[in-house]
């Protein structure tokens, strides 16, 4: 038997013990799921970081901890978690933020907020350009960038993706490192942000980088909130020189009442909904994970701690 414990918020329990069950049976592993287990008998965590587990000291056994968020910047810091720690990828949660990304990127693109506050009676006929006239960037070329960069390229845009590492994505131009940041900003018309929130990430855009867009640029952020530098953006949207935002994570989450962004004119706030962890198939990805630990293959999507992500 596989002692797993359950480790999130109360309400997510009913939401994930059956997908998970079902996903364990299908994988042939015998487990004792459950939400209070002896820590010393666990073997492993499925862990989401605002559960009440913050110390992982006496779960002496357990042989890796099976995040339920894409996101590890809350635990990469966490000292008592020594063990293997994957992060979730999720094909349903991948799917979601395809959708957001590209119905938020295709409002930019069509100017659709226009036709919706222009109910006037008067017919004037003003034409968007085609995907093929248009540049788009996205910052991270990971999991999610790559699968938002593919679907962006494939309705015709010149899509741009910016990642750490050296890339080859058919369709996509990829460049890297510091020096490919400008190369990536200078001619995007829409930036997509798809990083992880590191020590290195924080305020990647910054006034310098704002600057280096083209004027009247646009901005999606499904990624983290540190990405962006908030009083930089909030004085490139007065400007002029960022046309619009369209922001989903901050700093502090929820948004504070009297947060800027809150009833800015050229900014739109959603409540980090971009993509969630969809039960169903991000339980058979936590069986596979479980199923290669017990055979002793390489757990999937390992995060790499030094780098943070
Ligand atoms: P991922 O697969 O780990 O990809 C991260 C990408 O960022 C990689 O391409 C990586 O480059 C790049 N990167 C990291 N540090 C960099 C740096 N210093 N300079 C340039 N590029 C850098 O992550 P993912 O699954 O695509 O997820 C991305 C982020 O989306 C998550 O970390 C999370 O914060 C966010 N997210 C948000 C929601 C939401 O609902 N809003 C939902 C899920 C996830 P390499 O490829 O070279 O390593």
């Amino acid at each position: 038997m596989i002692n797993i414990q359950f480790a999130a918020l109360p309400d997510r329990w009913d939401k994930y013990r059956d997908p998970l069950l079902k996903a364990f049976e299908d994988a042939d592993l015998k487990v004792d799921l459950r939400q209070d287990h002896q820590p010393s008998d666990v073997d492993y965590v499925v862990y989401a970081p605002n559960s009440e587990l913050q110390d992982f000291t006496p779960y002496t056994r357990c042989k890796a901890v099976l995040n339920l968020w894409a996101g590890v910047e809350t635990i990469t810091g966490n000292q008592t978690l020594t063990q293997p720690l994957c992060r979730m990828v999720d094909p349903g949660l991948t799917q979601g933020m395809v959708e957001w990304v590209v119905a938020h990127t295709l409002r930019y693109h069509l100017d659709i907020d226009h036709w919706i506050s222009h109910q006037t009676g008067a017919w004037s006929p003003m034409c968007p350009p085609l995907a093929t006239q248009r540049h788009v960037t996205v910052l991270g070329l990971g999991v999610l960038g790559t699968a938002c960069a593919k679907a962006l390229a494939g309705l015709g845009f010149h899509v741009t993706g910016w990642a750490r590492r050296p890339k080859t994505i058919d369709g996509i131009t990829c460049v890297h490192g510091e020096g490919g940041i400008a190369q990536a900003l200078e001619q995007a018309e829409i930036v997509i942000l798809l990083l992880p929130d590191t020590p290195v990430t924080t305020n990647v855009l910054n006034a310098e980088r704002l600057a280096q867009m083209p004027k009247g640029a646009r901005i999606i952020n499904p990624g983290r909130g540190p990405l962006i530098d908030d009083d930089a953006l909030l004085a490139a949207l007065n400007s002029g020189q960022i046309a619009h935002a369209t922001l989903d994570v901050f700093r502090i989450e929820p948004l504070p009442v009297d947060h800027p962004y809150w009833g800015h004119p050229n900014v739109t706030v959603t409540p980090h909904i971009a993509a969630e962890t969809r039960a169903v198939t991000a339980a058979q990805v936590i069986a596979e994970n479980v199923k290669r630990g017990e055979t002793g293959l390489p757990f999937l999507h390992l995060v790499d701690r030094e780098a943070g992500y």
